[in-house]
């Protein structure tokens, strides 16, 4: 009989007929048919399997094919800084893994070519989950999505970036009302989570309603890797790992933290250029100038005030304004609070504050 730890009482994963041993990394695929030119078309994922027994968490990136700071979150978590799997500085020890990693760098492959959030039929593919086998293209990139990897995950990670107009602050979103949506949003570790439930068709509600808890990531905006908000995205989906027993560390949290249930724009009262005077994750007070907006000359017509002391989440970069367009979301919170966020957590866990403000995420 064979006895000891470790590698020998560890099954095989399987997925799509690849057999992926204990303390192994394997490239796999969930294949969708053929695409335009004749040529195969798939969606790439990367297994890491590890030596002791855990939970498989899912990592998803790229639904949105022009939020790209989610793709690059991916790519450190297989192959560290260096962009070479299995060598000294990767992020993730296969050999010291317990469960298994499965990563989705890129969904939405064909969308990210054509530099779009789409998928090439226009789609929202975060419309249309779980998807359908027979349905159209979309439907069929969901399907495949949620059969071969959401079923198959006791918890996922969904990375986005704001659209190409607007950044995020990089901060988590999930269902207040799931415990374990929440607990998963908390291990993640960010100064700001927001309660979503997401819309109908979306991942990660489609994915918590089957039992599969679902956080989404928000970090900066579309078409860029954007170093600083890919570091939050990896210390982040470390954290979980951690929290999950997956992986040995320390979790990383800020002393003080915001769950926010709800929160409010800052919206232009006139058309114009907009000048913004503030960055994502500035601490503003209310009456405080935060945007200026100018005629096509350049001479300004209207001062934006703050219309409440807090701190901006997200922001608009499309200098192209209308009455009405959101400038900033700020998020209620005082400067001292707030300096609170920036420290790391002592022996307590974070201290945390309800935010109850009168609009909902969804509004922008
Ligand atoms: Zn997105």
């Amino acid at each position: 009989m064979r006895s000891g730890v470790g590698v020998a009482e560890m099954e095989s994963f399987h997925f799509g007929g690849t057999e992926i041993a204990p303390g192994t990394g394997i490239e796999v695929s969930l294949e969708l048919g053929d695409g335009p030119a004749g040529n195969p078309r798939s969606i790439p994922v990367y297994i890491l399997h590890g030596t002791k027994p855990g939970p498989v968490l899912g990592l998803i990136a790229g639904i949105h094919g022009d939020e790209l700071n989610g793709v690059s979150v991916v790519h450190h978590l297989i192959h560290g800084d260096d962009h070479i799997a299995d060598t000294d500085d990767d992020t993730i020890n296969r050999s010291k893994l317990a469960g298994t990693l499965i990563c989705v760098p890129v969904v939405n492959i064909e969308g990210m070519l054509l530099e779009q959030r789409g998928a090439p039929d226009n789609r929202d593919i975060n419309r249309l989950f779980p998807g359908k086998e027979t349905g159209n293209q979309s439907q069929r990139i969901a399907h495949a999505l949620f059969q071969g990897v959401v079923s198959r995950s006791d918890y996922l990670i969904d990375l986005h970036s704001a659209p190409h107009s607007r950044t995020n602050l990089p901060h988590v979103r999930a269902d207040f009302d799931k415990k374990d949506c929440l607990d998963l949003a908390r291990a993640f570790g960010t100064q700001i989570i927001l309660h979503s439930n997401g819309p109908k068709g979306s991942l990660r509600r489609e994915a918590s309603a089957k039992g599969t808890p679902t956080i989404l990531l928000e970090a900066g905006t579309a078409h860029r890797f954007e170093m600083e908000a890919v570091h939050a995205g990896i210390e982040g989906v470390l954290n979980v790992m951690a929290h999950l027993g997956m992986i040995e560390r320390t979790l990383r949290q800020p002393a003080f933290r915001l769950l926010v249930r709800r929160s409010k724009w800052a919206r232009a009262e006139a058309g114009g250029l907009l000048y913004s005077l503030v960055k994502a994750g500035d601490h503003v007070q209310k009456g405080q100038n935060i945007a200026l907006i100018t005629d096509p000359l350049g001479a300004k017509t209207h001062t934006i005030e703050s219309p409440r002391t807090g701190v901006i989440v997200g922001l608009a970069l499309n200098p192209l304004v209308r009455a009405g367009d959101p400038i900033a979301n700020i998020v209620l919170c005082s400067a001292k609070k707030w300096n609170r966020t920036q420290i790391e957590q002592g022996a307590q866990g974070p201290e945390e504050e309800s935010v109850d403000d009168e609009e909902s995420l969804d509004d922008a």
